[in-house]
């Protein structure tokens, strides 16, 4: 039987039709034409509303021209077995099963959708944040999922919660964040592991740089992960989440100084913290704190209260530091890399594609056991973390872990943040101690904001 190699549908469409800008139309014989689909999609949009026109209007364009990953406007009744996972910086995150699956296309055979995802489990994202404006980030949402594959994280679409009236983002449910993850596994993470990690965030960032997106709140938490990552083929099991990405091209057209900015301080990049605005290079600062935490397990600045001072000092060129027992167990080249990363200077930092080049190459001579001096540096590493014995390990890392040097006023949940700009007038002030420091967390703001992981 032939591959279904049919050009035209019953409805007349041809395959030579173009229903997208730059696509051909696709029709196979099991059903599928994209233009029926395109049709049917837009004949339903008067039978669904958001309550919002701009919502509806992104999706419904999403609907008409994104060729892969629609965007979706999904009832609430669709979800069952909705539970409380954890709560953010903007609202709180549940999972919940998509009884009915999300539609896929429109089948001529059967007249009828065929959906996707059915009885899947998802996470809603319900935004409690009135300053979060979820229409901005629909329209992010909308080029993130023009990703053909292994994307940033999928979003499907947006739903509301008829009781609070809050809308809610519905995405990949992945286990957990980058930071539980590394917690859990870090010993028994070798070389390969930590640059299969690697390679992956630097092949989501740069997917997203070249789409024009920043991410501008780049950390561990948002960096969703399942605990069986299959190290050998990462691209698929980890994901960004989009955090409060902005389009690069209205960050050129904008260049006003900023008073506040929303982000945990040890991932944001100091020209930032001095009221500038958030770049491609500030991701790669951020990525930098993360290439951190890959190789120590725990987050940078974590023994440190995150207020104002601490910005100061990272404007002054301080960073995280590696604790000395572990030095041997890293590689030189990825220490050099993570200080490029770091440099106060945006334009000295490599790339996201660069990196992501970078690591790819290390992953395949290391898989392929080519002996250079990279690879070399990367065997000594892992034969040097195995020398060393459980028990060493454990009392060294006891001397050094989250549990027991948390500073108490550090802060690793997104949160909105005054600039030195912003803190013009009051900074002599904060130093001389006669003005409170209104980037130190009060014990009770720490305390809620602790219980909430991203
Ligand atoms: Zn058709």
């Amino acid at each position: 039987m032939s591959q279904g190699k049919i050009t035209y549908c019953p409805a007349g469409h041809s395959s030579e039709n173009s229903s997208y800008f730059d696509y051909r139309n696709f029709i196979s014989f099991d059903g599928i034409c994209s233009l029926c689909s395109r049709e049917h999609y837009i004949e339903e949009f008067k039978t669904w509303s958001s309550g919002n026109a701009n919502i509806d209007n992104i999706i419904q364009e999403s609907q008409i021209n994104n060729k892969y990953s629609k965007l979706h406007w999904i009832p609430y009744d669709d979800f069952q077995n909705i539970k409380h996972m954890a709560d953010g910086g903007h609202g709180s995150v549940y999972s919940a099963k998509l009884e009915n699956g999300i539609k896929s296309h429109w089948n001529f055979i059967e007249q009828d959708w065929k959906y996707n995802s059915i009885g899947v489990k998802v996470a809603l994202k319900e935004i409690k944040d009135s300053r979060f404006d979820i229409v901005e980030f629909l329209k992010v949402m909308k080029i993130a999922n023009k990703h053909e594959y292994g994307s940033i994280i999928k979003y499907h679409g947006i739903s509301k919660n008829p009781s609070t009236q809050n809308y809610i983002i519905v995405m990949d449910l992945f286990d957990g964040g980058l930071h539980n993850f590394l917690t859990k596994k870090f010993w028994d993470l070798w070389w390969g592991s930590k640059i299969g990690i690697s390679l992956s965030i630097a092949f989501n960032l740069s997917r997203s740089h070249e789409k024009n997106l920043v991410h501008c709140d780049l950390h561990s938490g948002n960096i969703l992960i399942d605990y069986n990552f299959d190290l050998y083929y990462p691209y698929l099991d980890l994901g960004i989440d989009l955090g409060l990405h902005n389009l690069g091209n209205d960050l050129i057209l904008n260049s006003k100084k900023n008073n506040e900015i929303y982000g945990s301080i040890p991932y944001i990049p100091p020209e930032v913290l001095r009221g500038n605005e958030f770049t491609r290079e500030g991701d790669i600062y951020s990525f930098g704190g993360i290439m951190y935490e890959i190789i120590t397990a725990q987050r940078p600045f974590a023994d440190q209260a995150h207020d104002t001072y601490l910005m100061i000092d990272i404007c002054n060129g301080v960073r995280p530091k590696v604790p000395d027992f572990m030095l041997n167990w890293i590689p030189e080249w990825y220490l050099d890399l993570m200080y490029q990363c770091w440099s106060d200077d945006p334009s000295e930092r490599p790339t996201a594609a660069e990196l992501y080049v970078l690591f790819f190459d290390v992953s395949e001579l290391y898989g392929n056991i080519v002996n250079n001096n990279v690879t070399q540096q990367l065997k000594i590493a892992d034969e040097n973390q195995k020398n060393t014995s459980k028990s060493q390990k454990q009392e060294l890392f006891e001397l050094f872990s989250h549990s027991s040097k948390l500073h108490p006023q550090s802060c690793y949940v997104s949160r909105y943040i005054r600039t030195l700009h912003g803190l013009h007038d009051l900074l002599e002030e904060i130093k001389s101690g006669k003005s409170s420091d209104p980037n130190l967390l009060l014990s009770n703001e720490s305390t809620i904001l602790r219980s909430k992981t991203c």
